[in-house]
Parts: C-alpha cells; sequence; structure tokens
C-alpha cells in the first residue's frame, strides 16, 4: 500500500503523526502543494516566500537522507492531491490538522481520502472550550482550561526509514517558484535566521539551556530574552509540544508554556470566527471612523517604514523590514501606535505585518492585531492606548533604538526615547508625526463616535 503524506506547516520528520502513520502502513510519498489561489488575500506573504524556499530545501535534504523524496507541485491544492491520488494510485493522504479557513474548507473537500492528524498543538484545539461546549474569548479562562489538558503528549518517535513508493510522481523544481525575492533582495536581512529542523532543534534546546528569567526579559527589546522560535513554529518545523517538553519540564514557572498557549488559543478563536482576520470580533466597531485619506496614507507610508518621529515605533518597523521579525513588547506598541494614533484600520498593519513577518500566522496576527486594536472578542479596550515614549522608558529601549534608528545612536539612555524634546533637527530624524496628547483625544473621540 502507498499513502500521500501532505505536508503543510508541520515541515518536519520529529514528531511527525501523519508521517508515522503513513510509514507504518507502507510507502510514503511526501507532497507540499504551493497554493497561492484557495487562500485568497491571505495567500503566503513575501517574507514567508523567503523562508518557505529554504525550509523546502531542508526538508527535501532529510527526506533524501532517508531514501525518501519530497514532491513539489503548484496549483489548487484539493485539485493536486486528487490528481495525485489518481496518479499514484494512493490509498489515502495522511496530514496533520490546520485551523486556518481555506485549509480547513481543503480538508472537506478531500473528503474520505484524507486522514487528519493532531499534532500542531498543546491540545487539540476543539477540545479546550467552555462548559457549554463554546469556545473561550478570554485567554485567562482559556489558559486555565489548557492546564487540565497539561503536560502534552509526548512528541511520537520518527520512523527509522520511509519506504519509497515502486515509482515517483514527477515533482516540480523548487527554483522554478521563484519564492526568493529578486529586484531588490532585501533578504540580505534575514542572514539571523536559517530555516529548517535541524536549526529549529538546536534553537529550541540553546533556549531550554540558557532561559534565564524569561518572565522578565520577555518585554525587554534590547534583551534577546524570547526563544525566536516563533517562524520556526508557525512551518511546524518543531512541534509545539517537542519544545514544551524541552523547555519545561524543569521549568520552576509557567510563563513560557503560557506563551505557547496562546497558539492554541488563537486557532480556537479563528475555528469559532473563520472571519477573524477580516472582520472586527465586536461588530460595534464597524463605525468607528477610520482615517483614509491622502495624509492617512502619507502617515501608513511613514508608520511602514519607520519615519514616524517616535523612535520606540521607528525602530520596531525597521526591524521588522530589515530582519523579518519584531520583538513582541514592540508589536504591541507599533499597532496600537498605527491604530489609536494615526487612527488608521488595523487592517492595514495587519496586512503589512502578513507581508514581512517571517512568522505571519493567520490566527496569531488577527487575535493579536484586534486585541491591541480592541475590537475583538477578548477584554481589552478601544480605551487603552499605549504611550510609546513611556512605553520606551519603562521597557529600556534605548540599545535597541541604537540598533535600528542608528541616526539617534549618539543620544544618551534618557534623551534617546523623545529626539524632539532632546533638540533633534528634523534634517537629522523626523518631527513627531503627532503628539501624544492630540492622537489620544483624538481616538477617544473616535470611540465615542462609534458608539
Ligand atoms: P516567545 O516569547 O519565545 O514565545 C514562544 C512562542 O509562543 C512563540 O514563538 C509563539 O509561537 C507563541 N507566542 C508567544 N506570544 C504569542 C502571542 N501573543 N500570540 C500568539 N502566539 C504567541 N506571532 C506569530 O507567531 N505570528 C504572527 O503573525 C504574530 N503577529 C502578531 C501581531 C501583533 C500586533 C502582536 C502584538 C503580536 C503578534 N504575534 C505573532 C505574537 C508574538 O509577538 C510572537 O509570537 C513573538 O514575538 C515571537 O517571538 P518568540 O518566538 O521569541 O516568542
Amino acid at each position: 500500500e502507498t499513502n500521500l503524506l501532505w505536508l503543510r506547516q508541520d515541515l518536519r520528520l520529529r514528531d511527525q503523526p501523519a508521517l508515522v502513520e503513513a510509514a507504518a502502513a507502507g510507502a510514503v510519498i511526501p507532497v507540499y502543494v504551493l497554493d497561492d489561489e484557495t487562500p485568497g488575500d491571505w495567500r503566503i506573504g513575501g517574507a514567508q516566500r523567503w523562508w518557505l524556499h529554504h525550509s523546502l530545501a531542508s526538508l527535501a535534504k532529510d527526506l533524501k537522507a532517508k531514501g525518501s523524496r519530497l514532491i513539489l507541485r503548484r496549483g489548487v491544492a484539493v485539485d493536486v492531491l486528487k490528481e495525485l491520488l489518481e496518479e499514484t494510485g494512493a490509498t489515502a493522504i495522511h496530514a496533520i490538522k490546520h485551523y486556518e479557513p481555506w485549509s480547513r474548507k481543503a480538508e472537506e473537500a478531500l473528503g474520505e481520502a484524507l486522514v487528519l492528524h493532531d499534532g500542531n498543538h498543546l491540545a487539540p484545539v476543539e477540545q479546550i472550550t467552555t462548559g457549554a461546549g463554546q469556545p473561550f474569548k478570554i485567554y485567562g479562562s482559556f489558559w486555565k482550561a489548557l492546564r487540565q489538558h497539561l503536560p502534552p503528549d509526548q512528541p511520537v518517535p520518527m520512523p527509522r526509514s520511509i519506504k519509497a513508493p515502486d515509482a515517483w510522481p514527477k515533482s516540480d523544481d523548487l527554483a522554478d517558484w521563484d519564492l526568493l525575492p529578486t529586484k531588490p533582495d532585501w533578504s540580505t536581512g534575514f542572514a539571523d535566521w536559517t530555516p529548517g529542523e535541524a536549526t529549529a532543534q538546536k534553537q529550541a534546546k540553546a533556549f531550554a539551556a540558557n532561559r534565564k528569567d524569561y518572565d522578565e526579559h520577555r518585554n525587554l527589546p534590547s534583551q534577546d530574552g524570547s526563544s525566536r522560535l516563533s517562524p520556526h513554529l508557525h512551518f511546524g518545523e518543531i512541534s509545539v509540544r517537542a519544545v514544551w517538553h524541552m523547555v519545561e519540564d524543569d521549568a520552576p514557572d509557567d510563563s513560557f508554556a503560557r506563551e505557547l498557549g496562546w497558539r492554541d488559543f488563537t486557532d480556537g478563536v479563528t475555528l469559532a470566527l473563520p472571519r477573524y482576520a477580516d472582520e472586527n470580533g465586536r461588530p460595534k466597531y464597524d463605525k468607528l471612523p477610520w482615517r483614509n485619506g491622502a495624509a492617512a496614507k502619507r502617515d501608513l507610508k511613514a508608520w511602514q517604514t519607520g519615519q514616524t518621529g517616535y523612535p520606540i515605533v521607528d525602530a520596531g518597523m525597521r526591524q521588522l523590514w530589515q530582519s523579518g521579525w519584531m520583538h513582541n513588547r514592540v508589536r504591541m506598541i507599533t499597532a496600537s501606535f498605527l491604530v489609536k494614533h494615526l487612527l488608521i484600520d488595523w487592517r492595514e498593519g495587519e496586512r503589512w505585518f502578513w507581508d514581512c513577518l517571517v512568522d505571519a500566522d493567520y490566527g496569531n496576527n488577527a487575535v493579536n492585531w484586534q486585541w491591541v486594536a480592541g475590537t475583538g472578542v477578548d477584554a481589552n479596550m478601544w480605551g487603552r492606548i499605549m504611550a510609546p515614549l513611556a512605553q520606551s522608558e519603562k521597557f529600556a529601549a534605548a540599545d535597541y533604538i541604537r540598533e535600528w534608528v542608528p541616526e539617534l545612536a549618539k543620544l544618551s539612555d534618557a534623551a534617546i526615547h523623545d529626539p524632539d524634546e532632546a533638540g533633534c533637527r528634523p534634517d537629522e530624524y523626523p518631527a513627531k508625526i503627532i503628539g501624544h496628547r492630540e492622537a489620544r483625544e483624538r481616538a477617544l473621540a473616535a470611540g465615542r463616535a462609534a458608539r
């Protein structure tokens, strides 16, 4: 018997339950389908195409070492897989479950030919619900329920060998997919990243061994306090339960596990509300008077390119563009700035992140953007407005700003948060795009108008 192994955001051989089942049944044909049609506007963004290219190359190498291959096809995933079933005479398709609306649509359309496995979460997403069977809207309550299911299952062992089929179907050439940027090639700034399972494992082990004061350090942009596992986790180069067992088995507190739990939570939200990336969680916010004229377009551009005159915001946006990633605290500050200070629709920011982040994730991005905006189903309120200067000081961002906004490097730790105040000339660094008090009042008025 031969089975297809449909790989999506689970580009790994370790703790890969779909592979284990397919291999136990006989020969395996591993397939990756580049589908830019089914997800519509949520097709893979620019930075992630770079990541995907390297991750697929790495996976193909790992499969080859096991006597197997990675078959690459392009097109509507459901059609491509049905064709492959016919072409190869395979009995079934094994895959790990995913929760993006287009993933679930494809899973449904494949019907009985598809055998789905859990394996991308700490606990099966459908099982963590309220007593009434509804999804949780508030993370605190979700976490309490998820904890009852921890520790997660142990990772499943990797098959010792993977049996090849009698004949291999044709595969596209990865280079023909043109996933890498060329003109311009902005990916030189991604040099710190190495996509692929081997690095994901190495990174998780190093974090487990060296993690100190995660709870405090993860909030300090100038420190390397978080795991930087997000793109590896998004692409499933390592499973979240493997990370959990590496890091938490002897952990004195559960602050890191709590962050890992967010991944499960956001998939629960998008399972219940599949259009969460496009629609306000609370419909009353549909009436927010977003700015969208020429001035707003200029402001959006200033935000995207890191020219707002607020160093912490500009440092974050430049880090995002240049490295494909941004520190979590700064994601909150920059997102809040776009939505509240500039009064620009959170969906504009969500899109920009989608295209620029190597860890862009449908659930994580949408839920976090709506959380910051205060438009979501959870508890954050529109009236909660982050003060960028106070945040920058409180979280000691001076060195972080020096790294990403080098024109300010000579300012002192005290002065660097507010160059206007320190007497910086506009030809050295832009003046503030809007004053904090003025922005705050405008945002509060917009909230009142929506109600
Ligand atoms: P660590 O602190 O080491 O956390 C470990 C893992 O837990 C992360 O890799 C991630 O998988 C998960 N995690 C941690 N915090 C969150 C969170 N708030 N929500 C969901 N998962 C979390 N994360 C994404 O993976 N993809 C996104 O597209 C994304 N968009 C975001 C947009 C905004 C506006 C904000 C405020 C946050 C967003 N996040 C997103 C969440 C968070 O910023 C990143 O997961 C985190 O910074 C990744 O760095 P790390 O791996 O070092 O995190």
